[in-house]
């Protein structure tokens, strides 16, 4: 019988919550495996699985946070014959050198670990034309002999590592279609902060195309989480009542603070515990010390910007690496840019930004606004023809 082996990651050095996040881990694990009819036993140091199309699954594993390595293993009686044999079928397609590393828990086992290893490497040696290195070998066969059963395996497939995804609570994601923030929700997703994401659209001077844009980068980086909800937020009325009330220059400024008190709303109606944005510094007007000194303070959120001191090259390699920027670099724009002035303002002031805000009733809008969120939880009912 094969079966997946799960070496835990970080977490085995985190001693009084461990249980906590092996208890979540498995359940993160059931979650992400939910079509593979998965059982999953667990203990202080690791975890197997038993599951349908094993090897599809563990594509699936290697993007979960709290898993530091994969293996397809063998359980086996614990009989010197039965795992010569399998040790031996394990290798004979293997070319070059291996040693063999026995890690004999049971302790009823009549023979030591080091014997064994010879036991076993001197089997392979008969019958294969391999050699051992006991220091650089290019294939290792783990035999560990357990109470329970004897683990066969050679091949460790690296995890993701992390924490499991919800040790930290949930998390509000601002999900724009650009480049940065998918690589954002990544990185929280990878420090066990369980989000969802909020995206703010504004029919018609969006279009349906951009929406779809977003749900799939929210449908690519719930692959490494298997619970994100998209909440969509109709932003029209309050973007065109900015316009209207001649914010100029400070349209974006406006614009930003108004999406940070809805996120705000959000997470207080919905239990989030931190704001998640893909700011970068200097990037952009809205986004030095200066912008985000008067944009910040409309929320006592927690704001979290994984990617604030990243370069625009090393965000870009996340964005490879996770498989979101061929989607993101697809040509439809989201609402920031379609008010955009020509000059905005670079240090703004809050006191003008006040006066601004005075000349309409924002806070019923917001409120409406809020009321009328839509929440997208099937991505695959939604799959579309972008790309
Ligand atoms: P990105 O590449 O993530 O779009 P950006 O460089 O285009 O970022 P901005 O447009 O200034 O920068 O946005 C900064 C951050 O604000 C984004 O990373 C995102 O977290 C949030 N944001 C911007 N526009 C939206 C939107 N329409 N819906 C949700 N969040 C948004
Ligand atoms: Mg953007």
């Amino acid at each position: 019988m094969n079966l997946i082996l799960i070496k835990y990651g970080e977490l085995t050095t985190k001693g009084e919550n461990r249980e906590e996040f092996i208890k979540l881990l498995a359940k993160n694990i059931k979650n992400i495996l939910k079509d593979h009819n998965p059982n999953i036993i667990k203990n202080r140091v690791r975890m197997y699985i038993e599951c349908d199309r094993v090897e599809e699954a563990v594509k699936k594993l290697t993007k979960v946070f709290g898993i530091h390595g994969i293996v397809i293993c063998y359980k086996i009686d614990a009989d010197i014959d039965t795992i010569k044999e399998k040790a031996l079928e394990l290798m004979k397609d293997k070319e070059g050198t291996f040693k063999v590393d026995t890690n004999r828990a049971d302790k009823n086992f009549p023979i030591k670990s080091m014997e064994f290893n010879n036991v076993i490497g001197g089997h392979i040696l008969k019958n294969t034309n391999l050699k051992v290195d006991v220091h650089n070998p290019d294939t290792t066969i783990h035999i560990e002999i357990r109470v329970e059963g004897t683990y066969i395996y050679t091949d460790v497939i690296n995890g993701i590592g992390g924490y499991p995804v919800g040790t930290q609570g949930k998390g509000l994601l601002m999900l724009s279609g650009g480049i940065d923030s998918p690589v954002a929700g990544y990185l929280a997703l990878k420090r066990g902060i369980d989000i969802d994401c909020l995206y703010f659209e504004a029919p018609p001077h969006t279009s349906p195309e951009a929406k779809e844009k977003v749900t799939r980068l929210a449908s690519i980086i719930n692959e490494y989480s298997g619970n994100i909800r998209l909440l969509v937020v109709p932003f029209t009325k309050l973007q065109e009542a900015i316009y209207m009330n001649h914010a100029d220059t400070y349209m974006i400024t406006i614009m930003r603070r108004m999406m940070y008190r809805i996120a705000h709303e959000v997470s207080k109606k919905y239990g989030y515990k931190a704001i998640i944005n893909g700011e970068s510094i200097g990037q952009v007007a809205s986004q030095t010390l200066d912008s985000m000194g008067v944009i910040n303070p409309v929320t006592d959120i927690p704001v979290i910007r994984p990617v604030a001191c990243m370069d625009k090259l090393e965000i870009i390699d996340i964005a490879n690496h996770i498989d979101t920027y061929e989607t993101s670099i697809l040509p439809y724009e989201d609402c920031c840019t379609i008010f955009l002035p020509k000059h905005p303002v670079i240090k703004p002031k809050i006191e003008k930004c006040l006066e601004i805000e005075k000349r309409f009733d924002y806070e019923s809008i917001i409120k409406e606004t809020v009321d009328n969120i839509e929440i997208i939880t099937d991505f695959n009912k939604t799959k579309s023809d972008l790309l």
